[in-house]
């Protein structure tokens, strides 16, 4: 832990820390694995080691898998009434919400995610287990059908095990996302984190124990992605599944769920694009935009990545956009003043600058250049903002970067703009910024994909659907009532009169 400062941490993250060697949790034990399969885990913002992990394997994943299948039949939470289900969910909110600033702390530290940002991330996670809670409440679980000479009626079941993969850029909020519907609605739950950023999830795993909820509720397999990812993925014991990460990996998971038919949802990438028209505040939108691409360090899904200008703006918001985005102060994320912090990894920042060069090589006009960034005293994965302009068939405006890297083109018209937004494989969000609110629903209703946001980027209210379509995902989404009956299986009983 050279050098993060031991005395920035609060004790409870600096003996979570250096407690040993983290293990998962299965049926609310701690699972350690040998050593030859043990891998570190760095703060982005410093390069060092924070704590060392067990990578489980399959057979552990197997354990986890079973846990979850007992708990589901044995423990009374399957049974329960909703109410009480309900209770004991807010009991664990309220857990996470007690101990915000250590899980916030921890997010922070593994994952490079700016402080106050980690915070929002774990209230979310409380946030989505509270809706997801009362909304299981009020959903009937029984409805009766009016069918000629039959009595019948449909009944809502939960399903059993369900497998949830999540990535690094988001790592409790996304578990929150996941598991709150699927527990709500009954369910149980293995979850595998990624392996740059296992420590929430382990700690969650902890505190569901602590908090007594019944063991093989809750279970985390920590672990590479190719030995717990692939084998969560492909255990038949499984009931439901589902991954937020890329589209490569999506593929690998859909078709080992496939194989099983086991019912999979996908959550992948993005390539967003802000469609930008003259009349709009345009202080305002640089703004936005600007934090929108710097938030999380632009390592965001749904991210506004592809910035469409119209041509009687386009010189003036290039401009305004490269002087706001060389503002953004760049540092260490456990650091106040710090308004953009580290990427993930080497590999993530290779990723970045890569596509730069790649950008640039084939003909895009580089704006604000970008590049690596030193911050004094943290040997971290900093990159700066960078601006690219150019035509949309460039690399760099058509594969997803996951970097503080937007790439600008003017439109002529409504017609072009909504031509050049939906020209991608990917179908996750966009963003139209227009004082014309006529003109926002029109072009906001003509975008294939999952989301659109007017005069504003990054909207995730509880109870609206988010989910992406072709390269972006498939399988319902998260976030809404749609989520919660994906966990209910119905089941129909019918009776001749
Ligand atoms: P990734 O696909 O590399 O990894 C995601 C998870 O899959 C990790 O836990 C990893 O260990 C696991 N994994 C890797 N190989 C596996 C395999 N063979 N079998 C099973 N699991 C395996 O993605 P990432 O780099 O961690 O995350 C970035 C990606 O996630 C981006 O594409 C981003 O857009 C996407 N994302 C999407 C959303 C959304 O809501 N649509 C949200 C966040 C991130």
């Amino acid at each position: 832990m050279a050098a993060q400062r031991t005395s920035d941490l609060l004790p409870e993250v600096r003996d979570f820390l250096t407690s040993g060697r983290l293990g998962g949790v299965i049926d609310g034990q701690t699972v350690v694995s040998a050593d030859e399969h043990l891998f570190a885990t760095r703060d982005p913002g410093s390069g060092e080691v924070i704590a060392e992990v067990c990578g489980l394997q399959g057979d552990d994943v197997d354990r986890a898998v079973q846990a979850a299948q007992r708990a589901f039949v044995q423990s009374s939470w399957a049974r329960l009434a909703p109410a009480e289900r309900a209770a004991a969910l807010h009991r664990l909110a309220d857990a996470v919400e007690g101990r915000k600033a250590i899980l916030a702390q921890i997010e922070a530290l593994d994952c490079g995610k700016l402080l106050p940002q980690a915070a929002g991330d774990v209230q979310n996670f409380v946030d989505t287990m509270r809706y997801f809670a009362d909304l299981s409440q009020h959903v009937q679980q029984r409805s009766v059908l009016a069918v000629a000479r039959h009595e019948a009626w449909t009944s809502r079941h939960p399903w059993g095990p369900c497998g949830f993969i999540v990535p690094w850029n988001f790592p409790f909020l996304l578990v929150g996302w996941g598991i709150a519907p699927a527990l709500a609605a009954g369910n149980t739950v293995v979850i595998k984190p990624a392996e740059d950023t296992p420590l929430s999830a382990i700690y969650l795993g902890r505190l569901a124990k602590e908090i007594g909820l019944p063991d093989g509720l809750i279970n985390v397999v920590p672990g590479l992605g190719e030995t717990a990812g692939a084998a969560l993925a492909s255990h038949p014991g499984l009931r439901r599944l589902s991954f937020t990460g890329s589209p490569e990996v999506g593929r690998l998971v859909a078709e080992a769920c496939g194989r099983n038919l086991v019912p999979v949802k996908l959550e992948l990438g993005g390539k967003g694009a802000a469609v930008v028209f003259e009349d709009t505040e345009l202080d305002d939108t640089v703004e936005k935009l600007v934090q929108a691409i710097t938030f999380h360090t632009g390592q965001v899904c749904c991210d506004a990545t592809r910035w469409l200008i119209h041509r009687p703006i386009y010189d003036r918001f290039v401009e305004a956009s490269a002087q706001r985005m060389k503002q953004v102060r760049i540092g260490y994320q456990l650091d106040r003043q710090s308004q953009m912090g580290p990427v993930v990894s080497q590999k993530q920042r290779e990723r970045v600058l890569g596509y730069l060069q790649r950008g640039v090589q084939e003909g895009a006009e580089l704006v604000l250049e970008g590049g690596p960034e030193q911050v004094p005293g943290r040997d971290g994965f900093f990159v700066k903002p960078a601006l690219l302009a150019g035509s949309l068939d460039n690399v760099a405006a058509r594969e997803e970067i996951f970097g503080p890297v937007a790439y600008l083109t003017p439109f002529q018209d409504e017609e072009e703009a909504i031509q050049l937004a939906n020209a991608t494989d990917y179908g996750l969000a966009n963003s139209v910024w227009t004082t014309d609110l006529s003109r926002a629903a029109r072009v906001a209703d003509a975008m294939v994909a999952g989301n659109s946001w007017i005069n504003a980027h990054n909207l995730f209210p509880h109870g609206v659907p988010y989910a992406g379509v072709g390269k972006s995902g498939m399988g319902g989404g998260v976030l809404s009532v749609l989520t919660l009956l994906d966990y209910w299986r119905s089941l129909s009983v019918v009776r001749p009169l």
